[in-house]
């Protein structure tokens, strides 16, 4: 039998109850076939908080089987567009109402700060839904004038089918809310699997779906480990399309898994290494607050983190003092403490990589001009570290790190600035900083990245594409982009008056 647990919320006498099965078919349950648990910790304490459910490749198989079968009976064709709506508004009502808890649960598995969680995230996510059930009676296809007296074409955007979709731990709710309010709002049903390090909001959230009133079967969710239920909804032959978000090496793998088992349709938003250009007409002051959000925010967590600036010769000295007063006002601390403005990393794998990637910077011959201190208290703390005097070989300047720390280098033209920005395998984000009008359509055309961001930085729209170029990904979500990786297109000839004389 599946078993709940309850957690305590830090600072407070109130505790969270988290059911820690499988959530199948509005129930949650037990594996089938694994006495596997998966174990959930407070980055900010290192404690244990809760044990879920690791589910098994025989646990994927029947939540795909239950998800195959809603699309059939309930959801998919069976359902109109505007009861779609209906539902998916109401799971964002339900959401705005727990708000406050699904943030704290969000605090304590994942570190970042509560109001951020709560304001940002869970805000977002809100938002998401509610631009999707807009959406949810507007899917239509087009009329195609094929010759105008005997033969017409039309097009029908119809679901997909059972969609897997693969989520990370750097923005749990918002994650799990880009992903599945496009689908439902064109008829697919969902296998969810929330990263091993972060599952209990995807388990909260399930809550909400059974109260929202979604039949059996359209969400379902299925905590696993990577290797294990990743590796089996990407394999998985009657899984019509499966849409991930995290590491580049995660995604070939789920690439390759897609293409060895059925085609099926695949839509991936992975790593980055995105640069931030400060020109000298930019309004330095602004530019420098940019650059520290670009880099601090959710701890530098990010898929788009501004994690290589270049600054133009002529403003580097002046730039870089603002630069590091600004970021040092940055407070990673406990996310419950409400001056915190970062919490620590995820966990102590993350902890482990983003200090290796600060020794190598160091052992590789950077300049820390700001952190690179560790401190010896309990948690996976990294305060906002920032690298100079860089080349472009170093580890830290060609890899994602995924961490708050910044590598700056310097350039003189134009064109330099450019050749720099695009010296990476990724093309997620990039961002550049000018007062010059030409300068800024000029170069944001020219920068290899699928978002640029003009005198701003990291800011994303429920109605705006968001994805990558190069090695940081395939397709859209977000905006009516997404829409599309959710969609299969089915073209209807139709014969109105054509009589056919064989042989021709
Ligand atoms: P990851 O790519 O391994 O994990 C992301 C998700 O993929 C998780 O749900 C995980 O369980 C699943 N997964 C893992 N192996 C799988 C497989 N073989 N088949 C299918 N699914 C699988 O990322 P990670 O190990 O948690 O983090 C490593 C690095 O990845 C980070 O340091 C960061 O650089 C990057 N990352 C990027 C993002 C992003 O938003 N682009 C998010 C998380 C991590």
């Amino acid at each position: 039998m599946a078993t709940t647990v309850k957690i305590p919320v830090t600072n407070s006498n109130k505790e969270i109850t988290v059911n820690t099965g499988l959530f199948i078919n509005n129930e949650f349950v037990s594996s089938l076939d694994s006495s596997e648990v998966i174990q959930c910790f407070n980055p900010a304490t290192e404690d244990v908080i809760a044990s879920v459910v690791a589910g098994s490749a025989k646990d994927i198989d029947r939540a795909v089987a239950a998800a195959r079968h809603a699309f059939k009976t309930t959801w998919g064709k069976n359902i109109t567009g505007w009861e779609r709506s209906r539902l998916i508004n109401k799971l964002a009502d339900l959401i705005e109402k727990n708000a406050q808890e699904l943030a704290e649960l969000e605090t304590l598995n994942n570190g970042k700060p509560l109001t951020v969680a709560r304001d940002f995230d869970i805000g977002d996510s809100i938002q998401c839904l509610r631009y999707y059930a807009g959406w949810a009676d507007k899917i239509t296809g087009q009329t195609i004038e094929v010759d105008n007296k005997s033969k017409m074409a039309f097009t029908r955007h119809e679901p997909i089918g059972v969609c897997g979709q693969i989520i990370p731990w750097n923005y749990p709710i918002n994650m799990w809310a880009w992903k599945v309010a496009p689908a439902l709002a064109v008829g697919c049903t969902i296998v969810m699997k929330p990263s091993e390090v972060t599952p209990l909001t995807a388990l909260k959230l399930s809550e909400l779906v059974v109260e929202a009133g979604f039949p059996p079967g359209v969400i379902n969710t299925v905590p696993s480990l990577g290797s294990v239920g990743g590796a089996a909804l990407s394999a998985h032959p009657d899984v019509d399309k499966v849409a991930f978000t995290g590491s580049t090496i995660t995604g070939r793998k789920i690439m390759e898994a897609a293409a060895k088992s059925n085609l099926k349709k695949v839509s991936l938003e992975l790593g980055g290494k995105s640069p931030q250009l400060i020109f000298e007409s930019a309004d330095l002051e602004q530019a420098a607050q940019w650059a520290a959000l670009g880099i601090c925010y959710n701890t530098g967590q990010d898929c788009t983190a501004g994690s290589r600036l270049y600054v133009q010769d002529s403003i580097y000295d002046k730039f870089i003092e603002i630069l590091i007063s600004t970021v040092k006002a940055t407070n990673i601390g406990n996310g419950f403490d409400e001056n915190s403005s970062g919490g620590p990393l995820v966990s102590k794998n993350q902890y482990d990589r983003v200090w290796g990637y600060i020794d190598s910077g160091k052992a590789e011959g950077a300049k820390a001009v700001l952190g690179g201190e560790r401190r010896s208290t309990k948690g996976y703390w990294v305060d906002p570290t920032i690298f100079t005097e860089i080349n472009a070989d170093m580890k830290i300047v060609k890899e994602e790190i995924f961490g708050p720390v910044l590598s700056v280098g310097h350039f003189k033209t134009e064109e330099e600035a450019i050749a720099l920005a695009n010296n990476t395998t990724y093309g997620l984000g990039a961002g550049l900083h000018s007062t010059d009008a030409s300068q800024c359509m000029r170069v944001s055309g020219l920068l290899e990245a699928g978002t640029v961001w003009v005198n701003q930085y990291n800011i994303l729209s429920n109605n705006v594409p968001f994805g990558g170029k190069k090695q940081s990904g395939i397709g859209r979500e977000l905006g009516s982009y997404a829409l599309e990786e959710y969609t299969s297109v089915k073209a209807v000839h139709w014969n109105i008056g054509e009589k056919l004389q064989w042989p021709l």
